[in-house]
């Protein structure tokens, strides 16, 4: 892990696999487990490693890639696969490893995995990366690491529609009776069995994530917080998938202002909001937040981590926030749209300095959520809403018809409006039913976290409070299989 420490804190920096067994270890030390279980919760069961060769350019050139899986409680078990340089087996098992707390939190049926290649995307041409990526699953695919119902994964960093569409090919061209073949992966494109709402739904849930957390005055007073969304100044690290969609809907839907924005080479500043849509397509253009003309620009971007506002939303990569700068964040809420970008130590400090964080495992969480619905779907074979929309609306139409003819016999020339008549008339299409979904999700899962928070005076906070909530519900279904 590249974190930019300083000093004496290069050597207490643990690394980020290390730092999720600590918050692991801090929530299990609550918990009344037998210890062999705690262990066996908390070990990844096997990471597979895979080097496989691609002709490229007229030559072979040797790509590394990981498969890991954490705990096998539930199958399939679920995750991303992530490209970039920076994978190694350390992260991989990290994100594993939160992939099962996140899932057990959210009540998404699967054990935990997680994926990556070490290899830079942006250096490859489209069809290089079909051949990089068609020859990585097919290794994973033959080792049954991809699979509807053992192995499934989903984008990650580095990823999105097009390799899942590259992926789910690969393996209906090895299982070629497979039925459920396109249950083999998640975040595919419509057209290749995807489900709407799943390009955008880690975004929409760390929007979700946070009315839910507007919705309890006792959390916003403890971040010192109050009233609403609006109005609130957000500071997002990275405009990704996730912070983009995150940025894009607090600010268009709830009236917050995006004050700041870091991206890999520098920070966008404006008190009076971004204009996110605006700064996105700057990014795509130019590849980079340099000389764009609306706001302020800084160089050094992490710097804007440390500037006042009211919630902080990294989004980027693990480890952002550090035992080198988690003493300057000055944000009274942290929300982590990425996994793992406050580190064990800098948690630590933060919690110390009364900071709220709403966790990883929890915020992020609404990528694997519609991630299940789209798995569901598949093996359904049939687009939610199918067979009951009409329904529906032929239901709504008597109800209509009826209030209608209730209110014409009065005689005093009210109606019903016709804004009230378009928006119930109309059945539930499966993107209104994906978010409905999402949204239930995040705040049940919301509310058994802060009831375990609030109710037990040794519970420090949400995180410990989502790991605990986590780890007894894996350790049920280890229970219940007799192990
Ligand atoms: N990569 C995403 C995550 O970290 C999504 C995983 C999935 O949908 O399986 O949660």
């Amino acid at each position: 892990m590249n974190v930019p420490v300083t000093g004496a804190a290069v050597q207490a920096e643990p690394s980020f696999r290390h730092s999720v067994d600590m918050m692991f270890n801090h929530a299990v030390g609550l918990m009344d487990l037998p210890s062999g279980l705690k262990e066996k919760i908390r070990v990844c069961n096997a990471t597979y490693t895979v080097r496989f060769g691609v002709r490229l350019r007229g030559q072979i050139q040797t790509f590394t890639g990981y498969r890991a899986i954490h705990s096998e409680h539930m199958e399939p078990v679920k995750g991303g696969i992530r490209y970039a340089m920076g994978v190694n087996q350390d992260e991989v098992e990290a994100l594993a490893a939160l992939m099962t707390y996140k899932c057990a939190l959210v009540e998404a049926p699967f054990g935990g995995s997680k994926g990556g290649l070490r290899i830079d995307p942006r250096h490859y041409e489209e069809h290089e990366l079909e051949s990089i990526t068609r020859r990585f699953a097919y290794e994973l695919i033959k080792r049954d690491l991809i699979h509807p119902s053992q192995n499934v994964p989903a984008p990650d960093m580095g990823t999105g529609e097009r390799e899942m569409a590259w992926i789910a090919d690969q393996y209906a061209r090895i299982h070629t009776t497979d039925i459920n073949a396109r249950a083999c992966v998640t975040g595919k494109p419509l057209n290749a069995g995807g489900i709407h709402g799943r390009v955008e739904a880690t975004g929409r849930g760390v929007q979700y994530a946070l009315r839910e957390f507007f919705r309890h005055p006792e959390d916003m007073a403890a971040a010192g917080l109050d009233g609403g969304l609006a109005g609130k100044r957000i500071i997002v690290q990275g405009l990704g998938n996730v912070g983009y969609h995150a940025a894009k809907f607090l600010s268009e839907e709830d009236g917050a202002l995006i004050t700041g924005v870091i991206e890999h080479d520098g920070g966008v500043f404006d008190p009076s909001g971004i204009d996110v849509d605006s700064l996105r397509s700057w990014i795509s253009d130019n590849g980079g937040v340099k000389d764009y003309p609306h706001a302020q620009v800084i160089a050094e971007g992490a710097l804007l981590l440390e500037e006042p506002c009211d919630i902080l939303v990294p989004a980027a990569l693990e480890g952002t926030i550090h035992l080198g700068n988690a003493e300057r964040v000055q944000a009274p809420l942290i929300i982590e749209a990425a996994n793992g970008p406050v580190t064990a130590g800098a948690d630590e400090i933060l919690r110390r300095r009364g900071k709220v964080i709403i966790p990883d495992l929890y915020a992020n969480a609404g990528g694997v959520t519609v991630s299940y619905f789209e798995w569901v779907k598949n093996l359904s074979h049939i687009r939610f809403g199918r067979m009951q929309r009409r329904q529906e609306e032929a239901r709504h139409q008597l109800v209509v018809d009826e209030m209608e003819r209730i209110v014409g016999a009065m005689g005093n020339g009210t109606t019903l409006s016709d804004s009230f008549k378009l928006k119930y008339l109309r059945g539930a299409d499966e993107l209104e039913l994906v978010r409905s979904g999402l949204d239930d999700t995040m705040r049940v899962a919301y509310q058994s976290m802060r009831e375990v928070w609030h109710r037990r005076a040794d519970v420090p906070d949400l995180r410990i409070a989502a790991y605990i909530t986590a780890i007894s519900r894996v350790a049920e279904s280890y229970r219940a299989k007799g192990l």
